[in-house]
């Protein structure tokens, strides 16, 4: 399925199968999950993809010629030598390529990745069910280290990456706030079945002060909706790729030492942790399978909010 431009639907397309160069694996695609940031991409949000381009970025596949089945994620290739890689922090990489941009990913039944870039999957997990992992769990990861020791946390935004973080969270021992859209009682219901302690709609505050707060949701104005739910000393993390611009707010939401930060990308370290932790929690994915064809279909049903935990391409049946 391909993006030929910006705002255009995909489109089904017969591609040659893709030649790897050297140190790069040829992988047959089982499962690609579907995340927030194709949908950036295709509406144009994230500046000069590869066009024409191959979206996908959360890709289960099987190394051809062999039985190994192994994960994709979006950090592709980092150069190893820039100022950030050397000091651990391969996830900033200046020349960093990624999965589903800048490279073709995983909406299509063949793919080739740096073989240093992929990760072995925990054999828990079916196609589907690890696809998810592969950056939803992975960026829900990274935001909750980084938000620190916080024993309260708010999610802000049910979706994907939030309904895997709320698994790892509650098995951490900390206490769960999960804000969704107003009004959303299934997405509420969801997120009480996976242990949060509290639910709310954004435009309600939570019974208690967080020591922390997870934006999930591209909207800018949750940033001083969450410092505004923050105890001193807490963090707000926001942690997807794009976000609508942040209303200005007064001075006294940060002060306190409150922090406001993003997250991007992520490092092959988080992935390797991540993918360890998983099956310990175990954090279970919930899916909702597309034929490959019908990705545009999968995307939209994203875009209105729809889709309870995460939507997976099902390519090995399609
Ligand atoms: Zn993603
Ligand atoms: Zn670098």
């Amino acid at each position: 399925m391909v993006l030929e431009r910006a705002t255009a639907p995909l489109h089904g397309a017969v591609l040659p199968e893709p030649t790897p160069a050297p140190g790069q694996l040829l992988v047959r695609v089982h499962a690609c999950g579907v995340c927030r940031t194709d949908l950036h991409i295709l509406d144009g949000e994230l500046p000069h993809p590869k066009l024409p381009l191959v979206l996908g970025h959360q890709i289960v596949g099987t190394v051809v010629g062999e039985e190994r089945r192994v994960g994709i994620p979006w950090l592709g290739w980092a150069d190893g030598e820039c100022r950030f890689c050397r000091s651990g922090r391969e996830n900033l990489c200046d020349r960093a390529r990624f999965t589903g941009y800048d490279l073709d990913g995983g909406y299509a039944e063949y793919t080739v990745v740096d073989e240093r870039f992929c990760f072995a999957l925990p054999e828990d997990y079916s196609d589907l069910e690890a696809a998810p992992l592969l950056c939803a769990g992975l960026i829900g990861y990274r935001s909750l280290r980084i938000a620190g020791n916080a024993e309260r946390v708010g999610l802000y935004g049910f979706g994907s990456s939030a309904h895997i973080v709320a698994q790892v969270a509650r098995h951490e021992g900390r206490r769960v706030f999960v804000f969704t859209r107003p009004g959303d009682d299934e997405g509420q219901a969801f997120a009480r079945e996976l242990g949060a302690d509290w639910t709310g709609g954004s435009d309600e505050a939570p019974p208690e002060e967080l020591d922390a707060a997870i934006i999930f949701a591209p909207v800018g104005g949750l940033v001083p909706t969450a410092l505004r739910a923050l105890a001193k000393g807490g963090t707000v993390v926001c942690a997807g790729i794009h976000m609508t611009d942040i209303p200005a707010f007064p001075y006294e939401l940060l002060w306190g030492e409150r922090v406001l930060r993003s997250v991007a990308n992520l490092t092959r370290s988080d992935g390797e942790e991540f993918l360890a932790l998983a099956p310990q929690v175990p954090v279970r994915t919930s899916v909702e399978a597309f034929p490959l064809e019908q990705a545009n279909e999968g995307l939209e049903r994203l875009r209105r909010g729809e889709v309870r935990g995460t939507a997976v391409l099902d390519v090995a049946t399609s």
